[in-house]
């Protein structure tokens, strides 16, 4: 089982907003279009590399999300239009493959931000606020709008939901963020998380994995404990 995606990646595209209880478990607006931030390569925490580090202060939320590893240069997908079928064939594509990533965020380091309207990069970007499984290859995950996520925090399940509930399809996704930006071999789009999202604290241990028709895919697993980050940063306290 491989980490090298990890370090070949040059950037992390997270959707927003894209599982409609999700939105309103968080009382957030539904958005009209797909909408992304950026993750740095450096937030990621592969299998093994230590426990997730929260901040002094931080409320940290772990939100499960379906990864995209891009295999191929992509500008301008078109997916308007195209029959769904054909448009997932042509993002499948377009991929190495799959991974899951927890989508580790500050959740009062946001809301502040959020009301002064500043970017959302301190509450994503902490380094170990992106928990990543293994590689996982295309064949492992035939049809990736219906797998299943799941999270649970010291062995209580907390999110478990199919892709098929995203409001928005891959390659709807794929076209929002290729219009913008072009996306590279080895970066990871975030696909955004269904409802179930939480608090963790030092001491408490979250796994995660994918299900292909009801069978844990063995390369999609996390199993990592939550520690002290110790350090400069603390939230609230300038
Ligand atoms: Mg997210």
């Amino acid at each position: 089982m491989s980490t090298l995606f990890a370090e070949q990646c040059r950037k992390v595209v997270c959707i927003g907003r894209n599982y409609v209880d999700h939105i309103l478990e968080l009382n957030n607006a539904r958005p009209t279009a797909p909408f992304f931030f950026l993750k740095p390569p450096s937030s990621m925490l592969v299998p093994g590399a230590g426990p997730i580090l929260a901040p002094t202060g931080v409320n940290c939320h772990f939100e499960v999300e379906l990864a995209l590893v891009m295999g191929k240069t992509v500008k301008d997908f078109e997916s308007k239009g195209k029959d769904p079928v054909v448009a997932l064939k042509e993002v499948v594509d377009c991929l190495s493959g799959y991974a899951v990533g927890i989508d580790m965020t500050g959740r009062n380091v946001q809301d502040e931000i959020k009301k002064k309207g500043l970017p959302w990069t301190t509450a994503k970007g902490f380094d170990t606020f992106l928990p990543i499984s293994y590689f996982i290859p295309k064949e492992k995950v035939p049809d990736p709008s219906n797998v299943t996520l799941f999270l649970s925090v010291n062995g209580k399940t907390m999110q478990h939901d199919s892709t098929n509930l995203m409001m928005w399809k891959i390659p709807e996704l794929l076209t929002a963020i290729s219009s913008v930006m072009t996306l590279q071999p080895g970066d990871v789009v975030l696909t955004g998380t269904p409802k179930g999202v939480g608090s963790v604290v030092p001491g408490d241990h979250i796994d995660a994995h994918l299900e292909v028709d009801g069978e844990v895919v063995e390369e999609s697993k996390i199993s990592v404990d939550v520690a002290n980050k110790g350090g400069i940063y603390a939230f609230g306290a300038n």
